[in-house]
């Protein structure tokens, strides 16, 4: 499928300059970096390049600076963590382009790593400024994006550098690219999605989209009230988005023409207050009272679609199917979890699973580690389900192309 170039096709890249869009945007607090996953994941990259003699240029954003300088969200600020990581000395540049960027480059050996500034204290970066992007080019020999979680805006550092240098996905790029291709790109049927979490609206395009190209869609968590709702049950005090309910509707029919097949909890556990251990009901959907609420769903809804797993080639997850911050109402989610990991173990099922709540709830329940592949991606993950192009993925494509 790589219509992208990766780093299996560099030329000699000794003594040139690899600008290198990483994300580098991890939490932190008190000055330290509090998950260092998403600097763990750019170090193939960046190892990489390194062995093959390029000079290393990262650039990033931090945090929202709104085209300003904030010197708390300076990168340098995970430079130490960065450090630690990759086992060697890193140096910081306080800018993205000109004459500061190029004396740099000047110092560092073959091989050498740098940490440009933040790229968004820069108003051009998110207008996708082609002034800037220019100016940012004009130091470097080769581009190399490894940010998929940042592929879904078309900004300077993501996408129009890409057009002006020859431009190659990084490994972690490629590993995303490739799970999510094989996912719901040209994935082995048959295809289920496990769509949950709070609302329908947050996740309408994503269920449209999902519709026509899956065979089971399991619909679970708050979401999966308002689709009971469309089907006349009486959900209580449960969060339910009432007003669409025709949506829902919509929805229902669009997977009947695609011959995809709808699954909702017959079964549900119910509380009356949302608070840890309350008293529990677990009953049919149809015997939720006015006072209570659902809040997750039931055992024989999981068995049900545990056999449904077993059925298939492919699983792709957003979302949890119920408030699994609070026990008891993390069981569905973590056993349906647990049964698609024992399932990927076997090598009977590719399972991808993305989103920042899902990514937690499967580190709950000890999946993640068994699932093919987890995206922590978030925005773009979502909008890859969306069935959107992403900028940053596009422009890599269309560099390719032109190199022939
Ligand atoms: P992700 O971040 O993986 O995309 P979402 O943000 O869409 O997932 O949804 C996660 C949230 O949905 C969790 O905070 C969870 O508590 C909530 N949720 C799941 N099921 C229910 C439910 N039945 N009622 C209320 N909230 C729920
Ligand atoms: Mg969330």
């Amino acid at each position: 499928m790589a219509a992208f170039q990766t780093l299996d096709d560099l030329g000699d890249i000794a003594g040139k300059t690899a600008l290198v869009r990483v994300d580098l945007n991890v939490p932190m607090a008190e000055a330290e970096v509090t998950d260092d996953t998403r600097l763990r994941a750019v170090a193939p990259t960046i190892r990489e390049l390194s062995a093959k003699g390029a000079k290393i240029l990262l650039l990033a954003h931090f945090g929202r600076p709104k085209g300003a300088k904030h010197s708390e969200l300076s990168t340098s600020m995970v430079i130490d963590a960065l450090t630690e990581i990759l086992g060697r000395e890193i140096m910081f540049v306080p800018e993205i382009a000109g004459a500061v960027v190029k004396q740099s480059i000047g110092i560092l050996a073959d091989g050498d790593v740098a940490v440009l500034e933040n790229s968004r204290f820069y108003p051009g970066e998110e207008k996708n400024d082609p002034e800037l992007a220019k100016a940012v080019a004009a130091n470097g020999d080769i581009y190399v994006n490894d940010a998929f979680s940042a592929a879904h805006r078309a900004h300077v550092t993501t996408e129009a550098l890409a057009h002006l240098l020859p431009a190659y996905a990084g490994r972690a790029m490629e590993a995303e690219l490739k799970a999510l291709e094989a996912a719901l790109g040209e994935p082995e049927h048959p295809v289920a999605a496990v769509v949950g979490g709070a609302k329908v609206s947050t996740k309408l395009d994503v269920l449209t989209n999902l519709v026509r190209r899956v065979d089971h869609l399991i619909i679970g968590g708050g979401m999966a009230n308002t689709f009971l709702a469309a089907r006349g049950v009486k959900v209580g005090k449960s969060l339910c988005e009432h007003d669409l309910v025709e949506t829902a509707n919509g929805i229902f029919e669009a997977a009947d023409a695609a011959s995809c097949t709808i699954h909702l909890p017959y079964d549900v556990v119910v509380a009356e207050e949302f608070k840890a251990n309350p008293p529990v009901r677990t009953v049919n959907v149809h015997e939720v009272s006015d006072n209570e609420m659902i809040l997750d769903i039931g055992p024989a809804a999981v068995e049900a679609l545990a056999d449904v797993l077993k059925t298939c080639r492919t699983l792709v997850w957003n979302g949890p199917l119920g408030a699994f911050e609070t026990p008891p109402f993390d069981a569905a989610t973590v056993s349906l979890a647990q049964t698609a990991a024992a399932l990927t173990r076997e090598g009977s099922l590719t399972s991808v699973a993305g989103g920042g709540d899902t990514v937690a709830a499967l580190a709950h329940a000890g999946a993640k580690d068994d699932f093919s592949f987890v995206s922590t991606a978030g925005g773009a993950f979502l909008e890859w389900m969306e069935g959107k192009a992403l900028p940053g993925v596009e422009a890599l494509k269309t560099q390719s192309r032109k190199q022939g």
